[in-house]
């Protein structure tokens, strides 16, 4: 294998800017991934299991504590077999997944769908039937779709990586090609530039796992994502069932029956083009909610509303409140709106890591635009980089598949890596084995993503493209009828 500038701790320069400023360390040997989410670690993970030479480099802090970050309630994701399953049984054999297997149990497979006056239009799923907290098999279409929570999914792929294959606080701010200036052939690398603290590392071949704002993506195309028209709020309401023991018998109190409304699993109220969608979580006996708002042609809507600067507490208020936007909701799922503002309010905590806001103590609102790619975004194949997981094909949340899809191109990707590898015969991977394999890979990619994308979109129009989308989800859950006994 070709020595590694950096690991020898030289740095080699570039042959176009010869000056100190410009220094690249040059990693001839290691496959670089930006991003350290699902897709980048999945890839970590099975390139270390093959002893394939790589380096993950991600912008945020490592997690202060795995264990804590457990602790805490957050949104769940369910896998599916042929998709972020398989990603997970090829990264460890049976020793990862059985661990993943072990903690699926905080989110049943159980789902409701409910009007936006708060009326159940279906219920179905393991939860439903055998009681809290169950995982295993029996989710809206008798597959087994285990719910993961994303702090879990998190410390079980990070855990299973040497701790030196991640360089943390590493945000990649641009990528360029430069010559190769050890190299025979004409072959270049990729360099990123990391600012002034870190520097400028180059690669023969780069990964952007790096999410909805890619900046390898740039390298491959001017295509950016856009605004999808709609608005989503994060809020989480805690302790329900004790709210439920402690309050029903005393009149109706205006928490009590919060647990029963979400049920064991997920639970979706839609209608008037908007949507309450909540995962049950055992971890401090939570509802995790995406309250999504439909806010075609105002990106800016936070802003706009005022919203964006008041407390979550506030924003719920002014949410439920008659002139808002779920003003004309029924009375059980505003007061889950509320309870789940109210909570977030105190005990949130933000992208920082801290409970609350520094000003007022308490969290402001957690709002955001969604945005998408255009569905079958491709670009020209690059011989040296690609992007996998939501930098390729970010889509709506509304077939859960974007985790999933982001899971299976690592798996496909890691062997089309490991095919170049074992085709090279012991010596350094080169571009020649690698580039038409990653070609291929991404021939697949883009059509798996394109067909995932258009049903998350078809799903959306389906949701919040008339005023009755619980009704016509409730129809369409129904269409797929029974689970195979
Ligand atoms: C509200 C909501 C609900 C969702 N629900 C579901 C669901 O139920 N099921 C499902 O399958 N999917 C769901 N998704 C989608 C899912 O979260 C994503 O598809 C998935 O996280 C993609 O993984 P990824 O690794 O490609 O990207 P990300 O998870 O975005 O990870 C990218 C990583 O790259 C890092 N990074 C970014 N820029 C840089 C940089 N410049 N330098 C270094 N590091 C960088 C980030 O910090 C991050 O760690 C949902 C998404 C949203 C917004």
């Amino acid at each position: 294998m070709a020595a590694d500038a950096s690991q020898n701790g030289t740095a080699a320069k570039d042959n176009n800017n010869n000056n100190s400023n410009n220094t690249i360390h040059h990693h001839h040997n290691t496959i670089a991934i930006i991003g350290a989410g699902p897709a980048g670690l999945t890839l970590g993970n099975l390139l270390h299991k093959h002893a394939i030479p790589f380096t993950i480099f991600e912008r945020r802090p490592r997690p202060a504590s795995l264990d804590e970050l457990t602790r805490q309630p957050s949104g769940f994701l369910d896998l599916h077999e042929e998709s972020g399953l398989a990603a997970l049984r090829a990264c460890g054999g049976g020793e990862l997944y059985e661990q993943f297997r072990a903690v699926t149990g905080e989110c049943s497979q159980a789902d409701r769908v409910y009007d936006h006056e708060g009326q159940l239009l279906h219920a179905s799923g393991s939860g439903e039937v055998e009681g809290y907290g169950q995982g295993g098999r029996g989710g809206e279409f008798g597959e087994d779709r285990p719910e993961v929570s994303r702090a879990w999914l998190t410390k079980i792929l990070l855990e299973a990586l040497p701790a030196d294959t991640i360089r943390w606080e590493h945000k990649l701010l641009s990528v360029s090609e430069v010559e190769n200036s050890s190299s025979s052939s004409n072959n270049k690398l990729v360099a990123l530039d990391f600012g002034p603290e870190h520097g400028r590392h180059s690669f023969p071949f780069v990964v952007g796992a790096d999410g909805a704002w890619s900046r390898v993506r740039n390298l491959l195309t001017d295509v950016k994502p856009a605004y999808a028209g709609q608005q989503y709020i994060s809020a989480t309401a805690r302790g329900l069932s004790s709210r439920n023991e402690q309050q029903q018998g005393q009149g109706q109190d205006r928490r009590s029956g919060l647990a029963d409304l979400v049920g064991t699993g997920s639970m979706m109220a839609l209608g008037q083009r908007n949507g309450v969608i909540s995962h049950r979580n055992t971890v401090q006996d939570t509802a995790v909610m995406y309250i999504v708002v439909d806010a075609p042609g105002q990106e800016d809507w936070a802003e706009s509303t005022g919203l964006s600067r008041m407390t979550t507490a506030e924003a719920g208020k002014v949410l439920v409140g008659e002139d808002g936007v779920f003003g004309k909701w029924g009375d059980a799922l505003k007061r889950l709106v509320l309870a789940g503002c109210e909570d977030e309010s105190v005990h949130g905590i933000t992208e920082e890591g801290k409970v609350g806001s520094d000003k007022t103590g308490q969290k402001l609102l957690d709002v955001k635009p969604m945005y998408t790619l255009p569905v079958g975004h491709r670009w020209a194949h690059h011989p040296r980089a690609t992007v996998i997981g939501d930098a390729a094909h970010l889509m709506g949340p509304w077939a859960g598949e974007g985790v999933n899809t982001a899971m299976q191109d690592a798996l496909e990707l890691a062997e089309a890596i490991v095919g170049a590898v074992r085709g090279s015969e012991g010596r350094d991977i080169s571009e020649e084995s690698l580039s038409p394999r990653v070609e291929k890979f991404e021939l697949g990619m883009w059509e798996r993503a394109a067909e995932k994308a258009g049903e998350s979109e078809r799903n959306g129009k389906l949701m919040f493209g008339s005023d009755h989308g619980g009704r016509a989800l409730a129809a369409m859950f129904k269409s797929f009828g029974p689970p195979p006994q």
